[in-house]
């Protein structure tokens, strides 16, 4: 987007700098935190997360699509999570090319197997989108990915400029499915990672709870060993609802007992966010296979303007399973690499692949069935703004700038009843445009906010 600020204002070092002092301090006076390089684990020194000085323009309309269509994103992913015969064979042969998703996989067919041990499901995603603006046509709202497990960022920066706090409706989300599970003592607990830089995202929602006498307690995957009746405790305390804000890339398993931590978890009787059909929903692999025709039809059959909304995000997805389908693709990405991206099954930013080197990826895979661990999507064509990254440390320069709209989601269902289903509020995360990877955990975007035009 080239809305943007004023050559003049950009070119005024002295402002730019008298700025940036006072917006830092802005950021540390709300909270805007985030723990340091050096002391990762500890609270002792912290600094602001880093932020843009200046707000990017959203054009206002692709801004509310975004929100509108979210409650709908949400019952879309909770209709594909039921829905064991599309999962199966939609994530069947990535599942044996990537070994991490097989993984997974095989936790979901073992407890679907024994059945669920729990009626009641608490979903929180979110949705990231990008504007594909070319010469001449508007902006159009593209879905880059959906996030289904461990969905950051959710401290707001953003309340003052327009009404936003997703911390609070994660929360509710949150203290609903603990009301439902029925037992006050119970604690929600938190699987966090050891070291979490970002732990005041997780404190936000945290004090949200609190406040509302629901304990909370942060666990890691090796601290969970113990079912009872199928109920789940650590230290004597029972968990009504398990929050991970872990367990969504490989290097989160870095044992077995922690797999194991993972299936005993998926089997108790806690309630998951998200359980391991939700969490399955997040890749990219269902993503790319959500956009194929008629697909969105089988799980909205009379709704075509549910479908008409949601299909209207997607971008160009292509497979690249086994058979003529996946070889169209493979030849059409060799002709025009940079027309797009090659997408491997994982989380957390710096995994994707661009330009030649998807030629070169696409080569090595040639002739065997490793290219079904990947999918191709189309690139979106976003257009760059100059802005200032406030980062601790980096020299005050201005960077040709990209942006991404996360959308929050939150819903619970008890057995068939939906009991709630939101959008709870968003979150635009900016890169240097040099970057074409990498979240604002990942050290590479840094928190923005949408200035509506
Ligand atoms: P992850 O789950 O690792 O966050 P994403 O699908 O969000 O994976 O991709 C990571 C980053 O790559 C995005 O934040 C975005 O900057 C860039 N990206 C992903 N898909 C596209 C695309 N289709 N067009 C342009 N950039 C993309
Ligand atoms: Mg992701
Ligand atoms: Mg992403």
């Amino acid at each position: 987007m080239e809305q943007g600020i004023p050559e003049a204002i950009l070119a005024d070092t002295k402002l730019i700098q008298d700025l940036a002092d006072v917006a830092k301090d802005t950021a540390l006076l709300n909270g805007v935190l985030m723990r340091t390089k050096e002391e990762p684990g500890s609270s002792e020194v912290v600094t602001y997360a880093p932020f843009t000085l200046f707000p990017t323009a959203v054009p206002r309309g692709v801004f509310e699509q975004a929100l509108a269509v979210q409650t709908h994103y949400n019952l879309l992913v909770d209709l594909v999570s039921q829905d064991t015969q599309f999962l199966e064979e939609a994530l069947a042969s990535t599942a044996e090319s990537d070994v991490f998703t097989g993984r997974l996989l095989d936790i979901y067919r073992q407890t679907t197997k024994e059945g669920r041990s729990q009626s009641i499901v608490l979903g929180l995603n979110r949705s990231d989108y990008m504007l594909d603006q070319r010469e001449g046509a508007p902006a159009a709202l593209k879905q880059i990915e959906i996030n289904t497990i461990a969905a950051s960022f959710d401290m707001c920066l953003t309340r003052r400029i327009l009404d936003n706090n997703p911390a609070a409706g994660l929360a509710r989300g949150l203290a609903k499915a603990w009301e439902l599970y029925g037992s006050e003592r119970a604690v929600v607990m938190f699987l966090v990672e050891d070291v979490q830089r970002n732990i005041m995202d997780h404190r936000c929602v945290e004090n949200e709870l609190w406040s509302r006498n629901i304990r909370t307690i942060r666990r890691r995957f090796g601290d969970i060993s113990l079912v009872q009746d199928k109920r789940l405790f650590v230290d004597g305390q029972e968990v009504a609802v398990v929050y991970f804000r872990d367990g969504y890339m490989p290097q989160n398993y870095p044992t077995e007992q922690s797999w194991e931590a993972r299936l005993l978890i998926e089997r108790s009787l806690a309630i998951k966010c998200p359980d391991i059909a939700t969490h399955l929903v997040g890749t990219k692999k269902v993503q790319q296979v959500l956009a194929q025709p008629g697909i969105l039809e089988r799980f909205f059959p009379d709704q075509p303007r549910v479908v008409q909304q949601i299909r209207d995000t997607f971008a160009g997805l292509y497979t690249l399973d086994e058979g003529p389908e996946g070889d169209k693709t493979v030849a059409m990405a060799m002709a025009n690499p940079d027309r797009f991206v090659l997408k491997p099954q994982r989380e957390g930013g710096g995994n994707n692949i661009y330009g030649s080197e998807i030629c070169r990826v696409l080569e090595g895979v040639q002739g065997t069935s490793k290219r079904t661990a990947y999918i191709l999507m189309e690139k979106i064509q976003a257009r760059t703004s100059q802005n200032y990254l406030l980062r601790r440390g980096a020299p005050l320069q201005p960077s040709k700038c990209l942006s991404e709209l996360g959308v929050f989601g939150v819903y619970v269902r008890q057995g068939t009843n939906m009991v709630m289903n939101e959008c709870v509020g968003h979150l635009l995360r900016t890169k240097s445009s040099e970057h074409a990877d990498g979240g604002v955990a990942a050290g590479v975007a840094v928190l923005d906010n949408p200035l509506l035009v």
